[in-house]
């Protein structure tokens, strides 16, 4: 397998591989970039086919999540870890504890949080071993409501404020009311964000894996369930992509048939030239790593010590003009909406970080 050679591994500053003989632990992190700050990104446990895909995934999350933390001005820098196992079956905290002490002996160079796979719990045996970890801290969500320290209520609000402005952009549709919505996944963010958007009066359309999921949510949100593979083909106005990655191919490119691509899931493109390919048909996509940003942002506070849901809250709202002035520019340059972003971001990176709300 190639490393430095890798198609995905964009200079990274550093790669480890870890492995605990008692524990069974098999992990991969990623440091992407530590200039604006110490990497920070969440673990994903997932059943990985083989050390190829588990490689491929980290190095994009890792680099996703460098220019995730530039473009939500956090002064923190990019990396990702994965545990490579079944989260249904191979979980235990032995497992996670290696992946603590894995964490710790990298100095404070990378922090980690939750992600697929990976919940508050498994990260409060991470905690028992390093420091280097957020999401685990008991405090008022951006509701106000005391939390686990879960980031995916502060997430789904992220992508509620990034939808609105991808469809007054796309649509000049200044409601919510009445905008048809295929949500892909209902789990931490797929679930809180098809609440968010039954508030505001969106009709829904949804689809899981996990059928009984689908059918709660018609239930709840008088939505219509979908079977998954079924989802992208919906004529909504809008698909949130909010299951894992690579949900745009080349087989689902062709079959899309809402204007506005936004949803919180990483890496939602398979290939960059998909980001083309949707602009050429004329539909409008939200870059994953601007529009998923609020659980970054929520976790850089937690981490700073600095529990005010509302400047959180006044700080993911940035998500809306920072993705109406990428929109804005890619229409005014004729190319797609990630490529604008993927150049603020790099032009962030070679500024000192701040922390603006
Ligand atoms: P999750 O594991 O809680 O939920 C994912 C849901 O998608 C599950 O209910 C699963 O059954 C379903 N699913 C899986 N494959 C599917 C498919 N093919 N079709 C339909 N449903 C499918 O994860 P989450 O925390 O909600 O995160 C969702 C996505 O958002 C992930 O890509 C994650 O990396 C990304 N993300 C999450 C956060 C966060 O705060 N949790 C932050 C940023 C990005």
């Amino acid at each position: 397998m190639a490393f430095f050679d890798h198609p995905d591994f964009d200079g990274h500053e550093q790669v480890v591989l870890g492995h605990d003989r008692a524990s069974g632990l098999r992990a991969i992190i990623a440091i992407h970039d530590t200039r604006r700050g110490p990497a920070l990104g969440g673990c994903r446990t997932f059943a990985y086919a083989d050390d190829t895909a588990a490689l491929r995934d980290v190095l994009r999350l890792s680099r996703s999540m460098t220019y995730k933390a530039a473009m939500a001005e956090v002064p923190y820098g990019g990396g990702k870890a994965v545990i490579i196992a079944d989260p249904r079956r191979d979980k235990h905290a032995g497992l996670f504890r290696a992946l603590g002490r894995m964490i710790d002996g990298l100095g404070g160079r990378y922090i980690t949080a939750e992600d697929a796979g990976t919940t508050v719990d498994d990260l409060q045996d991470v905690a028992r071993e390093t420091p280097c970890v957020v999401g685990v801290r008991r405090r008022p969500d951006i509701d106000g409501n005391m939390g686990t320290g879960d980031p995916s209520p502060a997430t789904a609000y992220g992508v509620l404020i990034g939808i609105r402005a991808a469809v007054a952009h796309h649509l000049g549709a200044d409601t919510l009311t009445g905008l048809r919505v295929a949500v892909q996944g209902l789990g931490n963010v797929g679930w809180k964000l098809a609440a968010r958007l039954h508030a505001a009066g969106a009709q829904l359309w949804v689809a899981d894996t996990d059928g009984e999921r689908a059918r709660e949510a018609e239930r709840a949100f008088g939505a219509t369930a979908v079977a998954p593979d079924r989802i992208v083909d919906v004529a909504a106005d809008v698909f949130a992509p909010c299951a894992l990655g690579s949900v745009i191919d080349d087989v689902t490119v062709d079959r899309l048939k809402a204007a506005v691509v936004a949803g919180s899931a990483n890496n939602q493109l398979d290939r960059p030239e998909h980001a083309e390919q949707l602009r050429q048909v004329g539909i409008a996509y939200a870059p994953d790593y601007v529009i998923n940003a609020g659980g970054l942002i929520d976790v850089s506070y937690e981490r700073d010590a600095l529990d005010d849901p509302q400047r959180v809250r006044t700080h993911i709202e940035r998500i809306g003009p920072t993705l109406t002035q990428i929109f804005r520019q890619a229409d005014r340059e004729g190319v797609p909406t990630d490529r604008v972003a993927a150049r603020m971001a790099e032009e962030r990176l070679e500024q000192r970080p701040s922390r603006v709300a």
